[in-house]
């Protein structure tokens, strides 16, 4: 049987991982970008003797896929784990930080929540779960834990995940396994309890839930995957992509390039993306899934040689939005990571914006200089600004948020693939943000037509 051309529009992380893992089964794949690179968001910049991200900074080996993946690379690139550092977590309160709890005692003793919603919380394994499937996160968690714990936990939590509002996200697809903790143990402090004790396979245990990085950078990563695959099969600079239906066949047109024939399309590409790509999708459905709204971030980096602040023994310091600052917080890169900067010095990453602040993305560098300086030099006691290094990546897209149109969404997405045989719609639009969910989404995919079309 003739083996079927397989199209993937996109080589950001998801991209990559279907035509990895349909490469490693024989498939015949062709890869479009309209960059000049492969690793969509995920880009690493070497500035002197720092090592800045772009985009990610590290990802969570939240599931087996991410493991083995960073294992069928390990002779090209190295997974660089995060040290203890990043088992601290701080949250700012009223221009203070403080560490997240962990135990029972940190938890009474902590500032961070009201003495009632600690005494509340006694009761969080006997509440009733919720019945809406549509319940936004903030309503989940006042209803289960209180005001204090969404404003100073979940808040400033779904900021560094999301760059998002809880009060918008839905919590049975923008976090979906605290919605099953819910629905089938009854309780988050329960469920998560009794999932520890539950057995594990040996696949199970390679989700060790630890951060990670590559060493030198997640573009190794991405660098090793895409000569794993093979680079003969990447087209970059791809303008004007349009895919046109031909008989049972898809036509992938682009501007300079004759037009060529696929059995199977995968896109991988934001919501936003689609109906300029797809123009033969119904335009009912694509308005479905262009309601979903995405932040907008700005990240700056940024590096020292010497470092004159406070001690930054964490994975980083988040702010509730409530905290009114105009950064969302900063993770403490050089702190858990290893050479992201010179001894003595320090690497931090800074994000503004979020999808309550879509105006900051208007904001010029010069004030996002002045911005992050002040609001740095202020939250880590710098006793002298002049940082050796400083970087700005802006992203108009950044992160997808799961909100009340999820539900329609993905209908609309399961009704479009099956009107279209051969057509994938995957990449973030659905699945998880994360990484390690696009790896899994990527290998997923893979599996999935290996089985049933190659
Ligand atoms: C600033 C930032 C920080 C993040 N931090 C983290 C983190 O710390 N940990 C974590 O796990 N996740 C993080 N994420 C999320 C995670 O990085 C992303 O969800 C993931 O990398 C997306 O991968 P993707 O392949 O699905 O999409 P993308 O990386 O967006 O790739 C899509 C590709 O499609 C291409 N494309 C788009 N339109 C067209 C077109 N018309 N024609 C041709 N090609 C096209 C693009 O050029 C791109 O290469 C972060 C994201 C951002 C933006």
């Amino acid at each position: 049987m003739k083996t079927k051309k397989v199209a993937i529009i996109g080589a950001g992380i998801t991209g990559l991982s279907v035509a990895y893992y349909l490469r490693k089964r024989g498939a015949d794949v062709s890869v479009f970008d309209k960059n000049d690179r492969p690793g969509g968001v995920i880009q690493t910049t070497h500035e002197g003797d720092f090592i800045c991200e772009n985009g990610p900074s590290t990802g969570t080996l939240s599931n087996p896929e991410v493991a083995e993946l960073i294992e069928e690379m390990k002779d090209v690139c190295q997974i660089d784990i995060a040290n203890e550092a990043a088992k601290y977590r701080w949250i700012l309160k009223k221009g203070e930080w403080h560490a997240i709890p962990d135990g029972l005692l940190g938890g009474i003793k902590t500032p961070l929540f009201t003495w009632a919603d600690k005494i509340r919380l006694l009761g969080e394994p006997f509440r009733k779960p919720g019945k809406d499937p549509n319940e936004t996160l903030g309503n989940m968690v006042r209803r289960r834990m209180g005001e204090s714990f969404l404003n100073y936990a979940v808040d400033p939590f779904i900021l560094g995940i999301y760059s998002g509002d809880p009060d918008k996200l839905v919590t049975k697809y923008a976090m979906p396994k605290l919605y099953r903790l819910e629905q089938d143990y009854g309780s988050f402090i329960g469920g998560a309890a009794k999932k520890m004790k539950e057995p594990k396979t040996e696949r199970d245990k390679k989700a060790t839930k630890q951060i990670f990085s590559i060493k030198g950078g997640l573009s190794k990563l991405i660098n090793a995957i895409y000569i794993k695959t093979g680079t003969e099969c990447f087209n970059f600079n791809v303008t004007d992509l349009r895919i046109c239906l031909s008989g049972s066949q898809y036509k992938i047109c682009s501007e300079g390039k004759e037009p060529e024939l696929f059995d199977e399309v995968i896109s991988t590409v934001g919501g936003y993306a689609l109906r300029e790509i797809f123009p033969f999708l119904s335009s009912e459905k694509l308005s479905v899934i262009e309601k979903m709204q995405y932040s907008k971030v700005i990240l700056v980096s940024v590096g020292f040689k010497k470092w004159t602040g406070m001690k930054l023994k964490a994975f980083g310091g988040l702010i509730p939005f409530i905290e009114n600052r105009r950064v969302l917080g900063g993770l403490f890169l050089s702190s858990f990571l290893k050479d992201r900067a010179p001894k003595g010095g320090a690497l931090i990453a800074t994000y503004l914006g979020g999808i309550r602040h879509p105006e900051m993305a208007d904001i010029s560098d010069e004030d996002i200089k002045d911005i992050v300086e002040n609001e740095l030099t202020s939250l880590f006691n710098i006793k002298k600004w002049n940082p050796d290094m400083l970087e700005i990546s802006r992203h108009n897209y950044a992160i997808p948020q799961y909100g009340i149109e999820s539900e329609d969404k993905i209908e609309a997405i399961n009704m479009i693939e099956k009107q279209w045989p051969g057509l994938t719609l995957a990449g973030n639009i659905q699945d998880g943000i994360g990484m390690a969910d696009r790896i899994k989404q990527g290998r997923m995919v893979a599996d999935k037509l290996s089985i049933e079309k190659l």
